[in-house]
């Protein structure tokens, strides 16, 4: 092996085009283009999605029912059958070897293709899992690689790359046959891969048994010793892991970083005077849960401390977030700063702002809502407020960070409900004052390894308790026909005093026919089911002084049922409406009905939540309102929301903020990210880091992986 290049020069040399490998025209290249392959490096990380293992060809006679094998055989007979039982057509191709035959069935397939490619007499390469059914064996939608006119023998001389060993399958491209890309890629990681440089320090590799960079991914496409190193159906083993602890030290080296940087940054140190506090405490109608003072305790301490807080609270819906975040906002004011509260939607922000207004008001304080139905010149008056500190507390939605909005002093920014924005957000809060405090609030209970990534920046705090006499809604799944028994539940709900929400999704593309759905949904209900009853109309396209006065309206009372688009997910606090009815449950993701559900039950007495599942629901949709029955836990619901639809989805990673991962998984590795996350938090607390020349290329891949993203200027 050549000398290994330094990790600038390696990044060069990966740079390559693929139009300078030799066999790649420029036919190939639109291909491989179409395929976001267009560099040296792109195809190194283009990894196999499994493996074959062709290490032994086995004879027709000797397939082991139940495995994946590997035989040749010649087609005797090739045609498309019907099978009257399941009434379906299905292409049948009968092969043999000399030592007996076995069955291939297609269930999808184009016929003319079929019958040309498996003509009787073509031989073939096949793979796939041998299914016995009785006496007779059959393998399903087998993998085959045809052979021509040569001798089996012939064909492994010439080709020793395709038998004998065990095979990368690709994940599949249009126009690209796996053995062309074999060809291709292999060439192309003969070549380079030994160039790849990895710029973690070699101590740490060394500690965690981590392959050299060049050496992981030459053996993620081309096995040398497989056994127990190599998984052949996921492709886990040494070689991936070092890949995947490679994308994961820098994501949490970047991560350390900011955390670090804002943490050793001078920041205001509150005292903690009581002034506001305490009386606040005595209004209070209910004391604190021992969550919320912990919670609350672990806040002050930080916000005592002469560096910006940077903390995030989660707690599951109906926790009490609220209250808490109200105490650390008096903290701030007691200490003559002012607080900025962001929420994500208006109806949010608006509810929020009678929250704490009401209590600020009865301390004498001043609240503001910067709302989006201003007039330009209420908002610039409220502007000129802010700039001069005539309101402690301004509540709002990203409207608040915009650039118009200064502080004469901001000493705490509150975000709440943080799964809607993103790591970027944060840091323009933090750029409206001198290194304010920043509290973030979140229901979503993301597990831990998402956690750790998503808010690998922040200090944690739980509120893991709910407060007393909250009984559990009972939830139930109803079909189409069950709807009656819905309604009637619903009626029995108001007669004993309480209220209901119908909740309809956001179904359409356009957000008018969703509105008209909503509209008329509303129109029918109120005349034909609930006739007696005064039925309200709550949505995203309403003014907001319109749905303010629909929310005020419900909270007195003069509502019965209030028929809402998704506008009520977040947050919206109205203890005596005890049942929900969701239309087209199975088109909400899980995070978004538990938000949902979260309306309800915040009384002491009996809530329901009824999920209306329509005829053709997918099973992924009902697998979803399963878990809603069966748990309440925020916490269980959020990880069996991250198996059905995956992180990249349930994140939402790039929106988050975050450098995209090209081989790792969160789902899938997560101890590798713990380790990856303690060995890059330690090097993050070594000074030498960000000045030694030692550290050059670390330095230098840090800044590659995360771009502008880490704003290493307010590092250094
Ligand atoms: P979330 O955590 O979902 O934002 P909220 O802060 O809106 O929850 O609180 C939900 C409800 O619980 C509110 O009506 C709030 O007044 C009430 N609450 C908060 N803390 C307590 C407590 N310690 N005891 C009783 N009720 C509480
Ligand atoms: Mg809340």
């Amino acid at each position: 092996m050549p000398p290994n290049p330094s990790y600038l020069r390696s990044r060069q040399l990966l740079a390559t085009p693929l139009s300078h490998i030799k066999g790649v025209g420029p036919r190939l290249q639109q291909i491989l283009a179409k395929a976001n392959l267009t560099t040296v490096e792109d195809v190194l990380y283009h990894l196999p999605h499994r493996y074959e293992d062709r290490r032994e060809i086995r004879r027709i006679a000797q397939l082991r029912d139940g495995r994946q094998e590997v035989f040749v055989g010649e087609v005797l007979a090739s045609a498309e059958t019907f099978t009257p039982k399941a009434r379906k057509r299905i292409y049948e191709v009968v092969v043999a070897d000399g030592s007996g035959q076995i069955s291939l069935k297609w269930f999808h397939y184009r016929k003319d293709w079929m019958k040309k490619r498996f003509a009787v007499g073509t031989r073939a390469v096949f793979t796939g899992e041998i299914k016995r059914f009785g006496l007779v064996r059959e393998v399903h939608h087998p993998d085959a690689e045809i052979l021509g006119a040569k001798s089996l023998d012939q064909i492994m001389a010439e080709d020793p790359w395709s038998f004998g060993r065990i095979l990368p399958v690709y994940p599949l491209t249009e126009g690209l046959s796996q053995k062309v890309a074999r060809k291709i890629f292999k060439q192309v990681v003969d070549q380079f891969a030994p160039l790849a440089v990895s710029p973690i320090p070699a101590d740490i590799l060394q500690r965690n048994q981590i392959l050299p960079l060049a050496q992981a991914l030459a053996e993620c496409h081309w096995p040398e010793d497989p056994g127990a190193h190599l998984d052949l159906e996921t492709g886990s083993g040494r070689a991936r892991s070092a890949l995947v602890f490679d994308e994961f030290f820098f994501l949490e080296l970047g991560l350390a970083l900011k955390r670090r940087g804002v943490v050793l940054e001078p920041g205001i140190a509150f005292a903690v005077t009581h002034k506001y506090t305490r009386p606040l405490a005595q209004m209070l109608p209910f004391r604190l849960t021992a969550a919320q003072r912990r919670v609350l305790g672990e806040i002050k301490h930080d916000m005592m401390a002469p560096h910006p807080m940077n903390r995030l609270v989660q707690g599951d819906v109906g926790s009490g977030k609220t209250i808490v975040a109200l105490m650390a906002a008096l903290v701030a004011i007691e200490n003559h700063t002012q607080v900025a509260v962001v929420a994500p939607t208006e109806i949010l922000a608006e509810q929020h702002y009678l929250q704490f207004h009401g209590w600020l008001e009865k301390l004498g304080l001043r609240a503001a809502l910067l709302s989006g139905s201003l007039s330009s010149k209420e908002k610039s008056a409220l502007h000129e407020k802010i700039r001069a500190g005539e309101v402690d507390l301004v509540v709002g939605t990203h409207a608040v960070l915009q650039q118009g909005v200064a502080f004469q002093r901001l000493g705490l920014g509150i975000i709440d409900e943080q799964h809607r924005f993103g790591v970027l957000q944060r840091g323009l809060l933090r750029h409206k004052g001198e290194n304010p405090d920043i509290l973030v609030m979140t229901a979503t209970p993301i597990p831990r390894t998402l956690s750790l990534t998503l808010y690998g920046d922040l200090a944690l705090s739980v509120i893991d308790e709910l407060p007393p006499g909250r009984t559990p809604v009972k939830t139930r799944v109803l079909s189409e026909s069950r709807r009656e028994e819905g309604y009637r539940l619903i009626k029995k709900e108001i007669e004993k005093g309480r209220q209901a929400y119908i909740v309809y999704p956001l179904v359409e593309e356009s957000e008018k026919s969703e509105l008209q759905a909503a509209s008329a949904a509303a129109q029918a209900l109120q005349a034909e089911v609930f006739p007696h009853h005064r039925v309200g109309l709550l949505h995203g396209r309403l003014k907001p002084q319109e749905k303010e006065a629909v929310m005020a309206a419900f909270k007195n009372r003069e509502i019965d049922v209030l028929v809402a688009t998704t506008v009520i997910e977040v947050g919206i606090d109205i203890p005596n409406a005890s049942v929900m009815l969701i239309e087209h449950a199975e088109r909400f993701g899980l995070a978004q009905l538990h938000q949902l559900r979260g309306r309800v039950g915040r009384g002491a007495e009996q809530s329901h939540c009824l999920l209306m599942q329509s005829a053709r629901c997918s099973s992924d949709g009902k697998r979803r309102l399963e878990v809603m029955a069966e748990t309440s836990d925020g916490f269980r619901i959020a990880e069996a929301d991250l198996e059905i639809r995956g992180p990249g989805e349930f994140l939402g990673t790039r929106q988050a903020g975050l450098p995209d991962f090209r081989v790792a998984n969160l789902l899938r590795d997560g101890r590798m990210l713990e380790a990856a996350r303690e060995e890059a938090f330690r090097l993050a607390q070594d000074p030498a880091l960000m000045s030694h020349a030692q550290y050059a290329d670390t330095r230098q891949a840090l800044m590659d992986r995360w771009g502008s993203r880490l704003e290493l200027a307010t590092i250094g």
